[in-house]
């Protein structure tokens, strides 16, 4: 058998400007491109509709074809990510196995064990930076200790960040392979195709030049809906990031926090069970399943809250304005864990992803890295009238028959809630 290498895909589905990918298609010898349907990943999904998966087969079949015209093609697993590297290593004669960064702990164990097992079968294992502009400790404070607040984490960023390369696709690097005809079906991993409608990602200009100015008005919609391509990878990083460079600065700031809440949870992997910040774990909440049953069923009363809690159900997608109200109304209305509302919302969200869901959910808590003070709460009503002002996005996800009566009353709910945080961080 000669000799192969493998590319493993994860969260960079694409073959465009794909850094791994570059390297393998470079190496000299044939590649393989492969995927794994992490039944780690597959068996903790409720929903056999879960529209994330139907994204990636629908991604994956998209790759597919494109590497049928290089006389190539995907070889799709399903499976532990260990068992099916066992029987790859079986079926292949290979050298080095090529792909690019992981840094959720979860998937840095995954890679570990991996690692482990290649090595004791003299395989090399290659990895790249690809899905970030800046990873692990290539953004410092001048300690060398990692940020923990944006602005000056957003700074060095931009200090740092020189001309983005966007890396070529050697094509040939594929030619000549026998790959196998089709891929494994959604059905064959125990799933149901959705009515989700693959599109290719695409950066649309008219949104980004305005986002400064629409994005947080949520009927207008104005905001680029990428976070799902970002999350696996359909589009590039550097791609977005080259573009805000150059058109829209509050843009690229959104692409630096999802940067900074990635190396977050690089630093302080504790932040997926924990509180940020310590004190905070003390507060105790009231966490009353009834009412955590309504805010889910977008049934508080609320009509901003509501609203959103209806888009997510339906759609998968909720507005970022409206994701803050709502996670607010959840911690501080209701005192109920933010851990919940996290939960909740990493079943839901097409574009989830521990990194941001986990930063955000805890910024609103108040319990993040860089939270606002506790003190300041959103109020459901003020924030309508500044954002919503015409109610046409509460008039577009509620029914006309909508006569939900408030679970709490605002005032006594927000005394409540200070009262509860007080107490816990004078402990
Ligand atoms: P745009 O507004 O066009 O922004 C472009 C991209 O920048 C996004 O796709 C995302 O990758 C990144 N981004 C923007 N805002 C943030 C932010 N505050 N934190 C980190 N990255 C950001 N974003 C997720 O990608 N996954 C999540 O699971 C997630 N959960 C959230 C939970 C809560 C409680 C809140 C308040 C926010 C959450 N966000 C999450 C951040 C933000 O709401 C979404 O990224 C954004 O609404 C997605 O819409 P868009 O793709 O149109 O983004």
């Amino acid at each position: 058998m000669n000799k192969v290498n493998v590319f493993w895909f994860r969260r960079d589905l694409r073959l465009e400007d794909n850094i791994g990918l570059y390297h393998v298609l470079n190496s000299g010898l044939k590649v393989i491109p492969v995927f794994i349907f992490d039944t780690d990943i597959l068996n903790q999904l409720e929903d056999r509709r879960d529209k994330r998966v139907d994204y990636i087969h629908q991604a994956l079949q998209g790759i597919h074809k494109d590497l049928k015209k290089y006389n190539s093609g995907l070889y799709v697993y399903y499976g532990t990510p260990i068992e099916v590297f066992k029987k790859i290593i079986q079926d292949f004669n290979i050298d080095t196995v090529f792909s690019n960064r992981d840094y959720e702990p979860e998937a840095i164990q995954r890679d570990r064990q991996i690692a482990d097992l290649l090595l004791k079968h003299h395989i090399q294992f290659r990895n790249f930076k690809d899905q970030v502009i800046f990873e692990k400790n290539n953004i410092l404070k001048n300690d060398l200790s990692p940020y923990t607040v944006f602005t000056p984490y957003s700074k060095k960023w931009k200090e740092n960040l020189k001309n983005i390369e966007i890396v070529p696709v050697n094509r040939d690097g594929f030619a000549n392979y026998e790959g196998p005809s089709e891929i494994i079906s959604l059905k064959d991993i125990g799933f149901e195709k959705t009515d989700l409608d693959y599109a290719e990602p695409k950066l649309y200009r008219d949104i980004i030049n305005f986002y400064g100015e629409y994005r947080d008005f949520p009927a207008m919609d104005r905001t680029s809906h990428l976070g799902i391509a970002l999350r696996f990878g359909t589009i590039s990083i550097r791609e977005c990031v080259q573009y805000a460079v150059k058109h829209n600065e509050v843009w690229l700031n959104e692409l630096i926090w999802r940067e900074f809440f990635m190396q977050i949870l690089y630093h302080f992997p504790s932040v997926v069970h924990h509180c940020f910040k310590k004190k905070y774990e003390n507060i105790v909440w009231r966490n009353d399943e009834k009412e955590f049953k309504a805010w889910c069923e977008g049934k508080t009363g609320y009509p901003i809250v509501d609203a959103g809690m209806r888009q997510l159900n339906e759609t998968g997608f909720m507005h970022n304005r409206v994701r803050m109200i709502t996670a607010s109304f959840l911690t501080k209305h209701l005192l109920i864990d933010w851990r919940w509302g996290e939960a909740y919302f990493a079943g839901k969200l097409l574009d989830y992803d521990l990194a941001a869901n986990n930063g955000n959910w805890q910024w609103a808590a108040g319990c993040g890295c860089d939270a606002a003070p506790y003190f300041r709460i959103f109020n459901p009503y003020e924030q309508t009238k500044k954002f919503d002002k015409d109610t046409q996005y509460i008039r577009k996800w509620l029914p006309e028959d909508y006569r939900e009566e408030p679970i709490v009353e605002h005032t006594k709910a927000r005394e409540r809630a200070l009262k509860a945080y007080k107490e816990a961080l004078a402990e």
